[in-house]
């Protein structure tokens, strides 16, 4: 049963999530919602273990399309980073606020960009694209997501200067115009780059958030280096070029690593 302490620390934690924020915020809503993300995580992480094919792909249909389709879509919670600005301008710690806070800002303290390779609804559709390896070597145009990060907070800014009326409405239409672009660019990209993690590696604005505090994440992959024979597979099949042999919290692209554990699976020693 050791093997399994992941999925019931990962579940405990949701939990604890869950009840904390149905008890301060008196609402149940949260209560289901962690309950349900938090149980996901752990029944993925626990076919993981199993060494089922398709743990990772399961936890993201779980995850991604409750958030795409019931949150965003039926409850019409924008949870987009312009979802993220507008609660924050309003000074609500409502949805978008408590979701980046747990899953890209506090989160990746702890478990990296786990978000990434587990739950983001954009990446759910873009891993089904048949680049899942890059087959170009990595391009130095990473600061694009810097223009898509300010350009979302100045939409939202521009919104709330100009007094717009109805925001919840254009933070609705926003959300879903959003998503269109971000799938659109997405599989342009996958296609002209040969890489499906592309829109993730060089655009997607949240990353300005994952990448610094996934540098100190507490969960990372790691190399015995007494087992490791540097045969390289670790390297051809990771999707977000990640030098995982090198355990140094500067490996190159590590704060890149989306803890799918492809390098774990393929590593014919068992040194990751
Ligand atoms: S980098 Fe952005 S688009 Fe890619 S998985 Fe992470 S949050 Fe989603
Ligand atoms: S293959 Fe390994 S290093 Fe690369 S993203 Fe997945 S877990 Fe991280
Ligand atoms: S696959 Fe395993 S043995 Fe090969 S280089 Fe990577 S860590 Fe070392």
């Amino acid at each position: 049963m050791k093997k399994y302490w992941l999925p019931a620390v990962m579940l405990v934690i949701f939990e604890t999530v869950a009840v904390t924020l149905w008890l301060t915020k008196d609402n149940l809503f949260y209560l289901f919602n962690f309950s349900y993300i938090g149980l996901s995580i752990s029944f993925g992480v626990f076919l993981f273990i199993r060494k089922h094919k398709h743990a990772r792909r399961i936890v993201q249909l779980l995850v991604g399309l409750y958030m795409l389709i019931y949150l965003g879509l039926i409850c019409s919670e924008n949870m987009q980073i312009e979802g993220f600005w507008y609660y924050l301008f309003t000074g609500v710690f409502e949805a978008a606020t408590i979701h980046y806070a747990v899953a890209k800002i506090f989160g990746p303290l702890l478990f990296g960009r786990g978000w990434c390779g587990y739950a983001c609804w954009t990446a759910m559709v873009l891993d089904f694209l048949p680049y899942k390896v890059p087959e170009k070597p990595r391009k130095k145009i990473g600061w694009i997501r810097y223009i898509t990060f300010a350009a979302s907070l100045i939409f939202v800014a521009a919104l709330f200067l100009s007094k717009a009326g109805n925001i919840e409405r254009i933070m609705f239409l926003a959300f879903i115009a959003g998503n269109i672009i971000y799938y659109a660019v997405g599989i342009i990209l996958a296609y002209a780059f040969k890489d499906n993690r592309a829109f993730c590696k060089y655009i997607c604005p949240v990353t300005v958030f994952l990448k610094p505090m996934s540098y100190f994440s507490l969960l990372r992959v790691k190399c015995d280096n007494d087992k490791c024979i540097s045969c390289g597979k670790c390297k051809t099949v990771c999707p977000m070029n990640v030098d995982m042999t090198d355990n140094s919290r500067k490996r190159a692209n590590g704060t890149e690593c989306i803890l799918c554990m492809e390098c774990v699976r393929n590593c014919p020693r068992g040194a990751l």
